[in-house]
């Protein structure tokens, strides 16, 4: 017998509305014995099926939805999970079978997007970046792992479970090879760039998937403008403003690791512009542009997550804006601003309502040539906000 979630009455429950989480604070009772990490049944408080999950007592998020059907959860029913999402991935791009033949870069599985809360799998040129974040999953890692070798045959498969959120649910971090061991750096093409990709010690998985369709998408406004790629990380914009006829790049991070992979990136596609790397403070080097009168074709903004939770997001804001004036204000008239927010506590709306803000301030009109998210390989599910979080703009800015 499976332990029972009884929801309590008279909320509105979101997981009735297609969500796939269920908090500590709407459940009334739990029959029957669990370890942490079981799969249980959810039930409505007049006792009807809901949906099964995973269960863990120490998170806030205690039950996620795995399955609406009532059916076995099983290995087969991972496998069968992790068949669906390749396949999802093979009709968007076309790739040919299998996977760990393309020299691409892919994410896999996007965790509730696919239906696999707590997974994440991303596979650069044919090596696998491999994460369970919540403990309901990380019990099912060897028969998660074996089907992706039987759907994906990768070249190699690195752990990433090195993530603090894993915390958040009781786990351990670790990190490491599962399987025979190969060069980390990986060498891996984003619409015919070379860009690098360290599985080991890079951030997240080793390589922002999210933003590739932004960076080609970037591409055809570049043409002839120097560039600042600002917060860089391993440069996969502005690498892409090379390609797309950019007369020079300045790469900028503060972690000087970020710029090793530019430079390294950078000796792998034979450009005959000027790329420069330096190892700064995004707002304080804007302000030093702005105080010595230097001005760029474009800048393209990238930074880090500004709000980890929805209290942050005032305090976010303000960043966001401080960052995205100073960059508007060493644009030359007619230049290209690249913008972007990934943190998910940030809507649309209140991004837009940011720059509109920023280029008031800065006494420039914007004009929003695209709108654009996550590439699809990131799938957002109607009515879960969690699943969507980047925001992507270009626009040019006019003195007016
Ligand atoms: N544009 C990148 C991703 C950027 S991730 C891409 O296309 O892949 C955010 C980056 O901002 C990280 O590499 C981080 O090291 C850097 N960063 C964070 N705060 C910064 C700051 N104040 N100044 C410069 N870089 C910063």
């Amino acid at each position: 017998m499976r332990p029972v979630v009884n929801l309590l009455p008279k909320v509105k429950h979101r997981v009735f509305y297609g969500h796939p989480w269920v908090f500590a604070s709407e459940i009334g009772s739990v029959e029957g014995s669990f370890s942490p990490g079981d799969v249980v049944e959810v039930r409505d408080p007049r006792g009807r099926f809901v949906c099964l999950g995973y269960l863990n007592p120490e998170s806030t998020i205690t039950v996620r939805v795995l399955s609406r059907e009532d059916r076995e959860i099983d290995e087969g029913f991972f496998r069968e999970r992790v068949r669906q999402a390749v396949e999802y991935r093979h009709s968007l791009f076309g790739v040919k079978y299998p996977f760990g033949q393309d020299s691409g870069g892919y994410r896999l599985v996007y965790s509730e997007g696919d239906f696999l809360p707590g997974l994440v799998v991303d596979v650069f040129a044919g090596y696998v970046s491999f994460q369970t974040l919540t403990l309901g999953i990380d019990r099912w890692k060897e028969t998660l792992v074996d089907a992706i070798h039987e759907f994906v045959s990768p070249k190699g498969v690195y752990e990433r479970n090195d993530a603090p959120v894993r915390r958040l649910e009781g786990l351990n971090l670790r990190a490491g090879y599962l399987g025979a061991p190969f060069d980390p750096l990986i060498e891996m093409d984003e619409n015919g760039v070379t860009v690098m990709v360290d599985i080991q010690r890079g951030q997240k998985t080793g390589y922002f998937l999210d933003q590739s369709e932004n960076r080609l998408v970037a591409r055809k406004f570049l043409s002839g403008r120097s560039v600042l790629d600002a917060f860089s990380y391993s440069g996969g914009f502005g690498l892409s403003a090379l390609v797309g006829g950019a007369s020079g790049v300045l790469f900028m991070d503060v972690s000087e690791a970020a710029l090793d992979l530019c430079r390294a990136a950078a000796g792998r596609n034979r450009f005959d512009v000027e790329m420069s790397f330096r190892a700064a403070n995004v707002f304080d080097a804007l302000r030093e542009f702005e105080r010595s009168g230097r001005k760029f074709g474009a800048v393209l903004l990238d930074p880090p997550a500004f709000a980890r939770s929805r209290k942050m997001v005032e305090s976010a804001l303000a960043g966001y804006k401080e960052v995205n004036l100073r960059a508007m204000k060493v644009i030359e008239d007619g230049g290209i601003l690249c913008t972007s927010s990934c943190s998910q506590h940030v809507t649309a709306q209140e991004f837009d309502n940011m720059l509109d803000e920023a280029a008031s301030d800065a006494r420039v009109v914007l004009r929003v040539i695209e709108r654009r998210g996550q590439r699809a390989d990131h799938p957002i599910l109607a009515g879960v906000p969690e699943t969507e979080y980047l925001k992507f703009r270009v626009c040019q800015v006019l003195k007016g």
